[in-house]
Order: C-alpha cells, then structure tokens, then sequence
C-alpha cells in the first residue's frame, strides 16, 4: 500500500560554511594573557546563530563522553470521543504511548547506514538526543485524555483536512513553551468509511510549531514500534530539519523523488530506496552528519526556541558525566557539558566556542596539560550560575597544566581561575 505523511516544517535557515574553524587552527596568534584580563568582558552571542557550521556539531565517536545527550521534554495526548470508542484508553494508551518513545529511542541510540547515496557508506554517527515522557505533576505521567466530540478527529485530506488547525492544541496542550506535546489522534469515522481516503496504516503526521499531530495508530493495528519512524520524522521537523530529498542544505542527503516506499530486487528500487527518517519510506531510521549537527547546532543556540524543550541538564553538576580529555581535542562547536572536565597530562583541548560547566564543577589542568582558548572561546554557566572554575594543581618538579588564550576568549562566572 502506498502510505503518505503529510508534514509542515518551520524555516530552517541557511546554513554557511564560513571556514573560519581551519583558519583558526591554522593561526598562530594563541598567546598567554592574564586570567582576569578576559574575566566577564563583554557577552555577545547574538550573531553566531546564523553561521553554525552544522560539521562543528558532529558527534566525535573517538571521545563520545564529549558530547552530552541531549533530553526533548514530550508528553502525550490522546483524543478520543465522548464514547471513548475511537482510540487507546486507560492502561492500553499508557503502554502505547510508553512503547512509542521507547522504541522511537532506540533508533536514535543506534542509526543505520543510510542507503543513499547509494553506496557511498556515510559515516553512521550516534545521533545523541533521546525523548523523555514529562509529568506537570508528580502524579501525571505525562499521558493525558480527552474526550472531546468536537476536537478529537483529524483529517488530513479532502474538504474538510483539520490537520493544520491549533484549536485542539490551544484547548489541551500542557506546558507547551518547554514540552513538546504529542497528540495521538484517529481519523474521523467519516473518512474511515471513505474508499477515496488514506487511512495509512503505517502512520500520518504534522508538526506544528510546539507541537505534533499523529494519526492512524489506533486505527492501524499496528504495535507502537510501527509509528516510531513517524514520530522521529516529526520531531525532526520540530529540530529543525527539512525533507532530505529536496534541499535541505544538506549535501549529504541527495535529491530525489521518494520513488520507492521500500527496498525491493528490482530497479529503481534496489537502487533508489531511501531509509532516510526525513524521506517518505517504510523505515525513516537513518540519519546523515549533517542531519545531525544541524539538530544539535539548534539545541545548542542559546538563542533557539527548541532549546526551552530541552531538559536542562547541563544547570547541575551530573553523576558519572565528568570527562577527561587525554589526547589533542578540538571543539568547534558549542557543548554544555554536565560534569567536571579534567585534562589529563599530555591532554590538549582547544576550544573555539561557548561551553558551559555546570554549577560546582570545576576544570582542572593536570601537570603537563594545555587548554587553548580561542578568540571565539567562551566559558561559562548556561544557567547564570557561577561555577567552580579552572584549576592546575602544583606537582612537585612537574610542569603545572597551561591556559593560553587568544584575544576574545572570555570566561564568566568561573569562582577562581588559579593557573
Ligand atoms: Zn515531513
């Protein structure tokens, strides 16, 4: 059966590939200063949104520890007739819901060689960004009914097509400027006997600004892992990426026309088949480099919208996230780190961008270690907090740990810097 979604996607702006990172690295000008000469110098993150290189926010599979995971905040609606008759209830959507973010998980725990281009072996990064099901309350899961004769259909096609009206979002939606509400929602009956409409077993759905539409699930018959693809797909959308088969600033997407829902034996399709989760297929369990780093250049904006949804994990020193930089790092892009970060001796970080430590965590150079900021380095608490700040301990005979920093580097909010 040919299954269609039909989806709607914010503007992504362009991304540019300034090369300003190579010229950096290139450079020569790193000097020492004094610490507090770059203490709380002026704070200006406002024009580098527009030039995130989508290649800075690559997941580094040689230091993963590096790259924090990345929580989005969902809860799950699920709507119904007064008579309950027309979608999961009770126990069985709890479980549904519970079963549809797990699985939608484990594909973004893994990714999958994508299939286009075709033969070209991308790299298979780990796309680091999980769901997680958050209450208002202690007591709600996260998991709310309604029952609403008015509001509770959707329709994706025809005269009559509600898939882009908000008004059942403005009615139900829960904490919708930090929680990415999920409504599940089944077609109206009047489509469901219709010959002419879609009733898509494997799934339709719409992402609207803060929040996503699904429908089909209930009526699919199908267990929850069936619809991950397409919850994936609309959270995509929500992260900021477009259709990968029609320009989405993405050169390791290539164009094409969704010609094949699945793979088969036969041409084009033994070919032509996409897995990609921004195309239309059966799978949508793949995810480019750049597909990648462009979700993650948006939640690490301080300026993105997509980052209110994001669990601030990064505010307060977390258990078991301390790091240790032990060989020549290079971070380009901006990170919040969740943990202590530790230099170890012959340990060479070089930092071109923003990165938060969490509150009562320092970092700390061991003998022999060397932390290079950039002109573009900023150091700090994402949250406003003050955090513990930079230390090298004196070894006896032992060279102390060094801070060189490049005009421009700036650190805030540190409580010592004592190097
Ligand atoms: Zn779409």
């Amino acid at each position: 059966m040919k299954k269609t979604w039909v989806c709607l996607w914010g503007l992504l702006l362009a991304f540019s590939f300034p090369g300003y990172a190579q010229k950096w690295l290139s450079a020569k000008k790193i000097i020492r200063v004094d610490a507090r000469s770059i203490l709380n110098r002026d704070l200006n993150l406002g024009n580098g949104s527009n030039n995130r290189n989508s290649f800075d926010y690559l997941p580094d599979t040689a230091h993963l520890a590096h790259f924090p995971i990345r929580y989005l905040k969902v809860n799950v609606h699920f709507m119904n007739a007064r008579n309950r008759a027309y979608n999961y209830d009770g126990e069985a959507a709890i479980r549904f819901a519970k079963e549809l973010i797990d699985y939608a998980n484990r594909d973004l725990q893994t990714n999958n060689q994508l299939w286009l281009p075709y033969r070209q072996k991308l790299p298979v990064l780990p796309p680091r960004y999980q769901y997680v099901l958050t209450p208002r309350q202690a007591n709600d899961a996260g998991i709310y009914f309604h029952y609403d004769d008015q509001l509770y259909y959707y329709i994706h096609k025809g005269p009559t097509a509600n898939l882009y009206d908000t008004e059942v979002l403005d009615k139900y939606q829960i904490q919708k400027d930090t929680v990415l509400n999920i409504f599940i929602m089944p077609h109206h009956p009047d489509s469901m006997r219709s010959a002419w409409y879609n009733k898509s077993a494997g799934g339709v759905g719409v992402m609207l600004g803060n929040a996503i539409k699904m429908a089909g699930m209930y009526e699919g018959h199908q267990p929850a892992w069936a619809y991950r693809g397409v919850l994936n797909h609309e959270v995509g959308h929500f992260l900021g990426l477009l259709h990968a088969f029609y320009g989405d600033g993405c050169e390791d997407t290539p164009e094409h026309g969704n010609p094949c829902w699945n793979r088969t034996t036969n041409a084009p399709c033994d070919t032509a088949a996409s897995n990609n989760m921004m195309d239309y297929n059966a799978l949508q369990n793949a995810l480019s480099p750049c597909q990648i780093g462009t979700m993650h250049a948006r939640m690490a904006d301080t300026n993105s919208y997509e980052r209110h949804f994001l669990v601030k994990n990064w505010c307060i020193r977390q258990p078991d996230q301390d790091i240790v930089v032990r060989d020549s790092v290079v971070w380009l892009g901006d990170k919040d780190l969740c943990g202590n970060l530790t230099i170890a001796e012959g340990g060479v970080l070089s930092i071109q961008a923003r990165v938060s430590l969490p509150e009562n965590a320092r970092i700390t150079l061991l003998p022999g270690a060397v932390l290079r900021l950039g002109s573009k380095a900023l150091l700090h608490n994402a949250c406003g907090l003050e955090w513990e700040g930079i230390d090298a301990p004196k070894r006896f005979l032992a060279a102390r740990g060094k801070v060189f920093a490049a005009p421009g580097a700036r650190i805030r909010g540190a409580k010592f810097l004592d190097y």
